[in-house]
């Protein structure tokens, strides 16, 4: 077995460490004579696990008592759907911020979900992230929704101060959540699929806060309410307890690594490394995101020459360098550089791209 340097965007690399305690693990776990994907999810076995998970990610988080932490199914698409039909009472509007894929996918299900006029944008920009004042906010919105980090374009809100806050603000956080600390307190909800930065993909996190639930219309199917769901602890029905399982172990292996501003030192040197990498190839590479919202996460970048990509892609895969491979929406080459990316990873790629620019300029 060869674990190669894995840059997908996800699902995504785990941490290796994670990974062997999950096989350790695999068959019995803790004397349990059995799996946790084999137990019960109301025994005090997997209780156990998912309040420690939980626990964990309160602390890692700074979360504030005053909101609930759900871990629920469907990914991040389905919040899409789920934040409207929670948060946005009819006859009422939502704003939304539209700078790439998945802030406008998040809008045109807001649209499709709640009608047409009942979601608005705000804001349509391409490769950064609006200000406020560029945006044509409305006082009496139900909530603002935004993507904190586009994964595909590889732009990320850094400054979260400035962030608009006269209405709930809601933010899709699925690629660089748990990657350095975020003030939790300024959203009314933040919601992320699991499969980046948290463990496997079925489990979607939600942190909302106390006061933004319970008030979906009676129609709403009940796996949908959040406020169903948090008075169930998040176990209504079966939930993904494989995903909740090691997200929890994730937790803790970030714990050891000192939280989220060691974390975030980390990942602020790593995306510094591949960002000096591209501006310093003399045009060889590009990056042409706004460089206050360049992504630490995901890092889209364009080869000059594009005639290039098909040698860039099979070499850095024979280099064992995987997943390089730009979304077909947008082309070119993107690297996904979450948590469980070391430094050693980055540096790795970086050592192929100058040799592979100096071998072709
Ligand atoms: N939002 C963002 C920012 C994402 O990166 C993704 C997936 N890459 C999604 C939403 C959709 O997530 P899912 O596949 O879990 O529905």
């Amino acid at each position: 077995m060869s674990r190669l340097w894995n840059f997908s965007a996800g699902p995504a690399a785990l941490p290796e460490e994670v990974l062997l305690q999950v096989r350790e693990e695999l068959l019995d776990w803790h004397g349990a004579g059995c799996g946790v994907m084999e137990m019960s999810h109301r025994g005090k076995e997997f209780t156990g696990i998912a309040q420690q998970a939980e626990a964990d990610l309160r602390e890692l988080m700074g979360i504030p008592a005053n909101y609930k932490v759900l871990f629920l199914q469907g990914g991040a698409t389905q919040q899409f759907a789920q934040i409207p039909m929670n948060l946005l009472p009819a006859g009422r509007s939502a704003d939304y911020v539209v700078n790439g894929s998945w802030s406008q996918k998040a809008f045109k299900e807001a649209q499709r979900v709640a009608g047409k006029g009942a979601a608005r944008c705000v804001a349509e920009v391409e490769g950064c992230f609006p200000a406020t004042a560029e945006m044509d906010l409305d006082p009496d919105a139900a909530y603002l929704h935004v993507c904190t980090n586009e994964t595909i374009h590889g732009i990320e809100v850094f400054d979260e101060a400035a962030l608009p806050s006269s209405v709930p603000l809601v933010a899709d956080m699925s690629s660089h959540i748990l990657s350095r600390p975020m003030d939790v307190a300024r959203y009314g909800l933040i919601y992320a699929g699991a499969q980046k930065n948290i463990g496997p993909s079925g489990l979607t996190l939600v942190i909302v806060r106390d006061d933004l639930i319970g008030k979906a219309p009676a129609s709403i199917p009940s796996v949908m309410d959040y406020a169903v769901m948090a008075a169930n602890d998040s176990m209504l029905n079966t939930p993904p307890t494989l995903a909740i399982y090691i997200a929890g172990l994730v937790f803790q292996w970030l714990k050891r690594q000192g939280g989220l501003a060691a974390m975030a030192e980390i990942n602020r040197t790593k995306a510094a490394a591949l960002y000096r990498c591209i501006d310093s190839s003399r045009g060889f590479y590009r990056n042409e995101v706004a460089v206050d919202n360049r992504s630490q996460m995901n890092v889209p970048f364009i080869l000059a020459k594009p005639e290039l990509d098909a040698a860039f892609l099979a070499e850095s895969k024979a280099e064992g360098l995987l997943a390089l491979k730009g979304h077909k929406s947008v082309g070119g080459m993107r690297a996904s550089i979450y948590n469980a990316i070391p430094q050693a990873g980055v540096d790795a790629l970086v050592a192929f791209m100058n040799d592979f620019a100096r071998r072709n300029a």
